[in-house]
């Protein structure tokens, strides 16, 4: 057992077969996701093919960091030591269109969630490794 870290390891993430570049982009600090370059769409999760028209010419490209809070939870149960209860998970709308899962860090909105614009923010974990979260806008 490590003693040395003082923020708990986050569980290894699992690596598909074209996530590769996602997380080489995260860890730049940069959003980034694969258009297709015969209808202009932006898909995520990352695959082979486009999903609207199955063209193979997909390019990545950067996105505005910018999404709409679509749904969210707090869970009041601590499931994983890196992740102590409480803690929200959000479902973004990407401004690009993809939805994207993960968490809203510093302050929550105290009434409605749903609706709420944010933009990415890179939060440092345990090894180094940067994890896309999200940050309310403020009006
Ligand atoms: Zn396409």
């Amino acid at each position: 057992m490590n003693h040395d870290t003082k923020a708990p390891a986050m569980p290894k993430r699992v690596m598909g077969l074209y996530d590769k570049s996602f997380w080489s982009h995260v860890q730049d600090r940069k959003l980034s996701l694969q258009c297709c370059g015969a209808c202009n769409t932006f898909q995520y999760p990352p695959g082979p093919v486009c999903s609207q028209c199955l063209s193979e010419q997909l390019d990545w490209k950067p996105l505005s960091g910018l999404a709409t809070i679509l749904s969210w939870v707090v869970f009041r149960r601590t499931y994983l030591e890196a992740y102590q209860a409480p803690y929200n998970v959000i479902t973004v709308r990407l401004d690009e269109g993809p939805l994207m899962v993960s968490n809203l860090q510093g302050p929550v909105p105290e009434g409605e969630w749903i609706g709420k614009r944010v933009s990415v923010v890179y939060a440092e974990m345990a090894e180094g490794q940067l994890l896309p979260r999200f940050e309310l806008i403020q009006p």
